[in-house]
């Protein structure tokens, strides 16, 4: 096997930092790729919103190893933190020791990754090639830098699923990407001005569609005009609340009741088994084009927000002979463990090198974009995967496949987490 030493990591979000703790741990040389200015660039776009994990399920232990030889106080185990809070106390402090800090280059998107003088059906000598990643820093112009091995951990944040339930974009969605947000915008506080006093459309069957929904109508109580209608692909809602209303998490049950609650006293307009077909923009906002309960319709809003959830960006893996189930769109070996159907974040076993490899020798994918399209993922999972990933590199391989994970305290269920 190939002698590693420099390893490229893309992206600087908890499980990247987590990434180039585990490789230094192991003697190695990261150097970790992170196309926003700071830390965590993915989850100060979230960083409103409180997790479903307290902080012992958050902090990776070779980060806070690194941390704590700096003087850094761990915080409560048991608090739940909001996203900020994540970043401000713990990824920017572990990115400003010494160690951690020489190894982040910002402003470095990545834009593709191949292996030096080989094209993806170049065979000859291919596991001996160094691997080239190709970015673009702020002003545009684009480097090359080698490395015996690449983990992507680049996350999903940025490729959310677009309205279309064939998985496309609608005809009008991409024409009108300024009334359309996508993901969790803070509709309360920084992105206010856009929602207050309007009609705003939330489309998605999760639980980060009833916060948007409920974050909503905190601002119809303070004006009235303020107008939301809620549209969901299936007709699961009850299955929804109903999770919520029996839910054992306190949050999660308040949830619940309060959307029911809203729905019944027609607060929040409900359509169950609805699909967009079309927008159009018009003087006075978004004619959107429908289909509720089998009949074609038109509604006026505002505008939209979107909380189906994200897949990966593998555009930029294009000449990497990778190992992807075509479905999942996660690794293969990975795809059947972390099934939607069947798993929850909880129920997901420890697992690392051997379900995280691909064709290319020494080219991982971890963290949330290992999970492909599925909404199962956890930091904890994503920090087991890197040391495992890091073990190999190293050379440790019995310690690579000796995976698992100690949950903290409570372990976690299926209502806690997911979707
Ligand atoms: C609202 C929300 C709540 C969540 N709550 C929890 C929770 O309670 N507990 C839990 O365990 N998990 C939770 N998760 C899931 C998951 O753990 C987080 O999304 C976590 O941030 C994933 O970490 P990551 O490092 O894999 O990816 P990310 O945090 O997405 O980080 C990826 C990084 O890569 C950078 N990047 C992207 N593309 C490129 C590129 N081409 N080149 C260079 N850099 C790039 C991004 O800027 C970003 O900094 C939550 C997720 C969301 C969205």
């Amino acid at each position: 096997m190939k002698q590693v030493n420099d390893v490229v990591v893309i992206g600087a979000g908890p499980v990247g930092l987590a990434a180039a703790a585990h490789l230094l741990a192991q003697g190695l040389k990261p150097l970790v790729l992170e196309k926003g200015v700071s830390v965590g660039s993915a989850m100060l776009e979230w960083g409103h919103v409180r997790v479903f994990t307290p902080w012992s399920y958050v902090i990776d232990e070779a980060v806070a190893a690194i941390l704590e030889k700096n003087g850094w106080n761990r915080p409560d185990n048991d608090y739940l933190p909001i996203g900020r809070e994540i970043v401000e106390q713990y990824l920017v402090p572990a990115a400003h020791t010494p160690e951690l800090a020489s190894a982040i280059t910002y402003n470095a998107e990545v834009i593709a990754v191949s292996k030096e003088n080989h094209s993806k059906h170049t065979s000859a000598d291919r596991q001996d090639a160094r691997y080239t990643v190709h970015y673009k820093d702020s002003s545009g112009s684009t480097h090359i830098v080698y490395a015996d091995a690449v983990i992507d951990v680049s996350g999903t944040w940025a490729t959310p699923n677009p309205i279309g339930l064939d998985g496309l974009p609608v005809p009008g969605e991409t024409e009108n990407q300024d009334a359309i947000a996508y993901g969790l915008p803070d509709t309360l506080n920084a992105d206010r001005q856009h929602y207050e006093g309007k009609k705003t459309l939330v489309i998605g069957a999760g639980h980060s569609a009833m916060n948007i929904a409920l974050n909503l109508l905190k601002l119809q109580a303070r004006n009235a005009e303020t107008k939301i209608v809620w549209g969901l692909r299936n007709n699961d809602i009850e299955k929804l609340l109903g999770g919520g209303i029996n839910d054992k998490v306190p949050a999660r049950r308040e949830l619940g009741l309060a959307a029911k609650q809203a729905i019944d006293t027609g607060a929040l307009e409900l359509l169950a088994q609805f699909k967009v077909e079309r927008i159009v923009k018009n003087d006075n906002g978004l004619e959107v084009q429908i289909v509720n309960e089998g009949q074609r319709s038109t509604i006026y809003v505002d505008r939209i927000i979107v909380a189906t959830g994200f897949r990966p960006n593998l555009q930029m893996l294009r000449e990497v002979r990778l190992d992807i189930d075509h479905v999942a769109e996660a690794p293969s070996n990975l795809a059947p463990l972390i099934d939607p159907n069947l798993h929850f974040c909880g129920s997901v076993r420890a697992h690392g090198v051997e379900e995280l490899s691909h064709f290319d020798e020494h080219f991982f994918i971890a963290g949330m974009k290992s999970y492909g399209r599925a909404p199962t993922f956890l930091m904890l999972t994503g920090y087991e995967q890197v040391r495992s990933i890091a073990a190999e590199l190293a050379g440790e391989h019995d310690a690579a496949r000796h995976t698992a994970i100690k949950f903290p305290g409570k372990t976690l269920n299926k209502s806690a987490c997911c979707g």
